[in-house]
């Protein structure tokens, strides 16, 4: 059952709270020791189910009712662990609820557990955790994508109807693309960070995945909204989310050139080919715009995340909390914990970032990546004055082989090449699954102008209509 559905049910009587969340743990129990989309179950996810049960009865209005949510393990949950998958945080339980765990919560969702991700969510596989790799659902020798690579796959393989992801550079869009489902990417400061453990703090999102528009829809509305404890939450009015089909037919497409380029694999290229025909169809425009400064994006990117990673970073010191290893002195202490706490890509993030921002590179590295970035920001702005939504591929290829980029840094950011300057604009995107190649999801990306996330679910929910949902199936691993 999708979230709407479940959350109907279960307030309406029809349905006990305790029966979707025992579904979502069986279903667990039954193929996550092959998939591992979890670092952690929650042991009171029962219990919460039954107080879900008592709130009802009290006459509560709860949108997400009885609907399972899995949640990635760089958000904060209450007295259960939060790790980042990382040996720095490997105990750390915190004391206090993620803004958007508390308001799943108050909305009757039950968390059923933590799912794995990329080390502080830098990558594109999951495959850098500290707890091993997750498995895609749909080919258990591939990547999930990353770094919300746990979140998706316990999307796609069914366990839960919808789950929440931090998206950075790609980090929700990509492993939807990879596990055909859809992930959505808010404007910057819609939906509050508190308690998302930072990676790069302007880049960074909270964004969550569904398998239909309209649990997408619900989920994102329960998610938005002003937090006075998040300094870079926006105050603006919350977009309509019901997607409106006559307004959809009425947009104007703009294909980005940039994105249309060799490199992009016979699937993606025939996903989008059709996805524009069946639109076209429906009365919707295409015209094709060019953003210039798109080459400079990936660059950019990975100058300012790991210049913010760099900083960020520094707390994990092995005096404040986390793990803290064995020393005499203090700066022996340090080393040591982040020499043992760290994994091989979070080290070389902040060896680079720490490079970008030392004087003498500063301006010829992180202040040349700030100049692309405005540049960028106003290309968009510039393309967004001729055209409703931007279109591109979410990825160049369908998922790739486990280690297959392992050893490869440049190839494994290179698969973030199509998503990563939505994140440098602070724009809102959604990934929607849109075909497949020899059996394995395809995702196209809508991009929006800020706050305008009304226009990405319209379109959606047109496109889930025309093709029947044919590409929001779950996995098959029955
Ligand atoms: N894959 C990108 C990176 O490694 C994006 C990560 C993210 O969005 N969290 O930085």
């Amino acid at each position: 059952m999708d979230a709407v559905q479940i959350a109907q049910q279960v307030t309406s009587g029809e349905l006990d709270p305790l029966e979707p969340v025992r579904a979502a743990l069986e279903r667990i129990e039954r193929f996550d020791g092959d998939v591992r989309a979890f670092l952690r179950l929650n042991p009171r996810a029962e219990e919460e189910a039954l107080r879900v049960k008592q709130r009802l009865a009290a006459g509560e209005a709860l949108p997400l009712a009885g609907v399972p949510v899995a949640v990635k393990d760089n958000l904060t949950t209450r007295g259960l662990a939060t790790t980042c998958a990382s040996g720095v945080l490997a105990d750390f339980v915190p004391p206090y609820d993620a803004a958007v765990v508390e308001r799943l919560r108050a909305a009757g969702a039950v968390v059923v557990g933590k799912t794995n991700l990329d080390e502080f969510a830098m990558g594109s596989s999951t495959e850098h955790s500290h707890f091993g790799p997750t498995k895609n659902p749909w080919d258990l020798e591939r990547v999930p994508g990353g770094s919300s690579g746990g979140s998706a796959a316990a999307v796609a393989a069914g366990y839960v109807p919808v789950a929440l992801g931090s998206d950075t550079g790609g980090s929700v869009r990509q492993p939807a693309a990879f596990t055909g489902t859809l992930g959505f990417k808010p404007t910057y400061g819609r939906i509050s960070r508190y308690g998302l453990v930072a990676f790069a703090s302007s880049l960074d999102q909270v964004g969550s995945f569904a398998r239909t528009t309209a649990d997408l829809a619900c989920v994102s509305r329960v998610l938005m909204g002003h937090d006075p404890r998040d300094a870079t939450s926006l105050e603006a009015p919350l977009p309509r989310l019901e997607p409106d089909l006559g307004r959809a037919r009425g947009y104007t497409l703009g294909l980005v050139r940039e994105t249309l380029q060799e490199g992009n694999s016979p699937g993606v290229v025939g996903a989008l080919e059709r996805f524009r025909r069946l639109l076209e169809a429906e009365g919707v425009r295409f015209v094709e715009v060019s953003l210039p400064s798109l080459r400079h994006a990936l660059a950019a990117y990975y100058l300012v995340a790991t210049a913010e990673a760099s900083s960020n970073l520094a707390r994990y010191d092995g005096v404040h909390y986390g793990t803290r290893a064995g020393a005499d002195d203090v700066h022996a202490l340090m080393r040591r914990t982040r020499e043992q706490g760290f994994g091989p890509e979070v080290k070389r993030r902040i060896l680079m970032g720490t490079f970008a921002l030392s004087s003498g590179y500063y301006d010829a590295y992180y202040g040349r990546a700030l100049k692309v970035r405005r540049r960028i920001a106003g290309e968009f702005a510039s393309a967004f004055a001729e055209v409703d939504l931007l279109v591109t591929p979410t990825t160049p290829t369908p998922a790739f082989r486990l280690g297959a980029k392992l050893d490869d840094p440049m190839e494994m950011y290179l698969s973030d090449v199509d998503t990563v300057a939505v994140n440098l604009a602070g724009l809102p995107a959604l990934s929607l699954p849109a075909g497949f190649e020899e059996g394995l999801p395809i995702g196209v990306q809508l991009i929006a102008p800020a706050l305008a996330e009304d226009r990405l679910f319209d379109l959606s929910e047109l496109f889930e209509r025309l093709t029947e949902g044919a590409y929001l199936q779950r996995a098959p691993l029955d």
